[in-house]
């Protein structure tokens, strides 16, 4: 799906000297490597504030536990999304809240989420899911109208725009991550809270270091959610490079969408993802097919690797079952989790290698 390695290959001499930098600093728990890549990479993603954090969870966590959100609270979310976004809300003691996503964009479907909330309901946790941008205009119309914080769940979002402005800034927080599989990968886990927001971004900064302003004082409990200097100091010499490799993976997403529209096949047999709004950074670049597993099988056939996000929504995973979300009580996302299956999309893909895959692909489902 991705090799992390081969990117890393025409900066290996600048990480590493970079490395040895930080070594032999003997600054390795916050200090000037996080202080300026906290503000090169707010600038890149356009925000006031960056907080660096030590992933993307932890960001969650972070601007969860800034927010007061805890025990008997209620989070409204989508169930189509890595674990973490949920993981995160049952950790602090809230509830979980799932409310449906559209069928194509695998987005939160706003127009479901009044009907969800209560008196209970602390706060709105939108997730941008493969890279494109929640409807966040219609989103933030909401949380104004029920004067309810947003969270923007950006893991998989990093330089994604929306017609309101880039994400991460939109709401109360954004959280993004560096798992070495996102568009701005570390060497390990990573991440960053996100805020338009001078006491917010306090708040964040105070609780990603156990709560203690001014040090060894502690108004509330936090934790230890800091991002190493060494990894921070790696993602600067890797970030100037993130542009680049965005329009990349925009171009490769630009080629499987013109090949499998001339391949005219039924919408049922294959459909490419719908950019509802430009600025997607293409995270993942996901098709859906009635054909789902036969086809990822015979892709594994011919060496090529897919993945299947999400296999299970999250509504519907063991630990929630309390819950009570029955089988088809949330159907657009069940029955996503059958069809989905993401194509390798990322900077180092190579056109003889997508032309294979689209081959195919196409070969595939169109017998
Ligand atoms: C990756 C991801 C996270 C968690 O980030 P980590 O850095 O792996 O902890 C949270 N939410 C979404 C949508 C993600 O894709």
């Amino acid at each position: 799906m991705l090799d992390v390695a081969a990117q890393n290959g025409p900066l290996m001499q600048r990480l590493i000297d970079k490395a040895a930098e930080v070594i032999r600093s003997g600054r390795y728990i916050l200090g000037p490597e996080v202080e300026a890549f906290e503000r090169e990479v707010a600038e890149y993603i356009g925000v006031e504030h960056a907080i660096g954090v030590s992933s993307g969870t932890d960001a969650l966590l972070v601007a969860l536990m800034a927010l007061g959100v805890g025990a008997g609270d209620e989070v409204i979310t989508t169930p189509f999304s890595f674990f973490a976004t949920a993981g995160c809300i049952a950790r602090v003691g809230a509830t979980p809240v799932f409310v449906d996503i559209r069928p194509d964009t695998f987005n939160l479907d706003v127009e479901q989420i009044e009907a969800s909330m209560t008196e209970r309901t602390k706060a709105i946790l939108p997730v941008h899911l493969f890279g494109q941008a929640c409807d966040m205009r219609a989103l933030r119309k909401i949380a104004a109208k029920h004067q309810l914080p947003l969270i923007e769940d950006a893991a998989q979002a990093i330089g994604t725009k929306s017609p309101v402005g880039p994400v991460g800034g939109l709401g109360a927080y954004g959280c993004f991550s560096f798992f070495p599989s996102k568009n701005l990968g570390g060497f390990g886990d990573g991440g960053l809270v996100t805020t338009n927001d001078a006491d917010l971004a306090d708040k964040a900064r105070v609780i990603r270091a156990h709560g203690s302003k001014p040090k060894y004082h502690h108004s509330v409990v936090g934790g230890n959610f800091r991002i190493d200097a060494l990894q921070a100091a790696l993602l600067r010499v890797k970030l100037p490079a993130l542009e680049g490799w965005t329009s990349i993976r925009r171009q490769n997403a630009g080629r499987y969408d013109a090949a499998f529209t001339a391949a005219r096949l039924d919408p049922g047999v294959l459909s490419t993802p719908v950019r509802r709004f430009e600025g997607h950074i293409y995270n993942q670049y996901v098709i859906r097919t009635s054909q789902r597993d036969a086809l990822q099988a015979h892709l594994h056939e011919r060496k090529i690797a897919t993945a299947i996000y999400y296999p299970v929504p999250l509504h519907r995973q063991e630990c929630f079952a309390h819950l009570g979300y029955g089988a088809g009580s949330l159907p657009v996302s069940e029955h996503a989790s059958q069809e989905v299956l993401a194509l390798p999309v990322f900077a180092g893909l190579g056109e003889t290698r997508q032309a294979h895959i689209i081959d195919a692909v196409i070969q595939f489902l169109d017998r």
